[in-house]
């Protein structure tokens, strides 16, 4: 890519996309195309066949996604395998029709079995059942996937698929009844210790692992695989090492300086026991996360909107 390609990053106004914009930004892209939803919608498959033939993109970057924790996931779910299926449907099609030669395919690590050996290899996609809670959305990325092999395969194209742990970071999504664990336990924390409480919930036993990466990281993964003009197989993002919703919570508790006890809900669902992610792939090809855990939970805290 040059400074000049024409990138088209779609959901920019997401966590995801937002920090794929911020890099971009950062490494002299100049020639960023972003679309809000009123202006395209993403799931009218003629208006996004039509953008695509009057702007001609260089690169796609498909982070636009429906996209929530485990509540969520759990309660609308076919919001999330309609919603899901059309957006990379129209995006990826479009793209092809268009003649745009590469794009990237955001995924997400609930894609894999939900008992697969950890940490978790690329090869073991669809080598066994989902995890219930999270299926129609996890079964709409894996489409995703199939559709960027497939037409790499029919049609010769350079499409990629990114498959990212759990993420965290700027313009992240605080609302408790859809956010995921690191967010919700961040406001809940921030909260309990500006109330003055004794205790915080927190969903589930505490004892699933979970693996969290900095959204910019991430973002440097994507854009370190552009500037290579990667365009082999699916690939892990994640930093290789995980901790138990317990642990998190008491790491999240001492950024915050709340100093209660946590209740665990367990009316909530667990979801998957354990995702790590295995990066070897990646690493191979040099990449590695750089943000500690600690570090970037305290700029994620700084950075949230309720922050003061
Ligand atoms: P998942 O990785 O798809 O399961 O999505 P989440 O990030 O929503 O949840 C991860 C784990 O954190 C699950 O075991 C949840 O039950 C647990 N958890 C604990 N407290 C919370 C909370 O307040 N919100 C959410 N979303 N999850 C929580």
């Amino acid at each position: 890519m040059n400074p000049d390609s024409k990138i088209f990053v779609t959901g920019h106004r997401g966590m995801v996309g937002s920090a794929i914009v911020r890099r971009l930004q950062a490494g002299g892209y100049s020639n960023i195309v972003t679309r809000t939803r009123t202006e395209l919608d993403l799931l009218d498959q003629s208006a996004v066949h039509t953008f695509f033939r009057d702007e001609k993109p260089d690169y796609v970057f498909v982070a636009a996604a429906k996209v929530g924790g485990i509540q969520a996931n759990n309660t609308f779910r076919a919001d999330f395998l309609y919603q899901n299926l059309l957006i990379e449907a129209n995006l990826i099609h479009g793209a092809h029709l268009a003649d745009v030669d590469r794009l990237m395919f955001l995924g997400s690590s609930c894609i894999y079995p939900r008992d697969c050996n950890q940490p978790i290899k690329e090869e073991y996609l669809l080598t066994g059942s989902l995890e219930p809670t999270n299926e129609p959305y996890a079964i709409a990325k894996i489409a995703g996937v199939k559709l960027t092999e497939s037409y790499n395969r029919q049609y010769g194209r350079k499409y990629v698929s990114v498959m990212p742990t759990n993420l965290y970071g700027p313009n992240d999504n605080y609302d408790l009844a859809s956010s995921h664990v690191l967010p919700a336990l961040l406001r809940k924390a921030h909260e309990a210790h500006t109330r003055g409480d004794q205790e915080m919930v927190v969903w589930g036993s505490g004892a699933p692992r979970r693996e969290f990466l900095h959204v910019d990281d991430l973002a440097d993964g994507c854009v370190f695989l552009l500037e290579r003009d990667y365009d082999g197989p699916l690939l892990n993002v994640g930093t290789g090492a995980d901790v138990t919703i317990g642990e998190l919570a008491e790491i999240v508790m001492d950024v915050v300086g709340f100093r209660g006890r946590i209740v665990y809900d367990r009316s909530k669902p667990d979801g998957t026991p354990r995702k790590l992610l295995d990066v070897s792939r990646l690493a191979a090809l040099g990449w590695r996360a750089r943000t500690p855990l600690r570090a970037g939970i305290r700029a994620a805290y700084e950075a949230a909107p309720f922050f003061e």
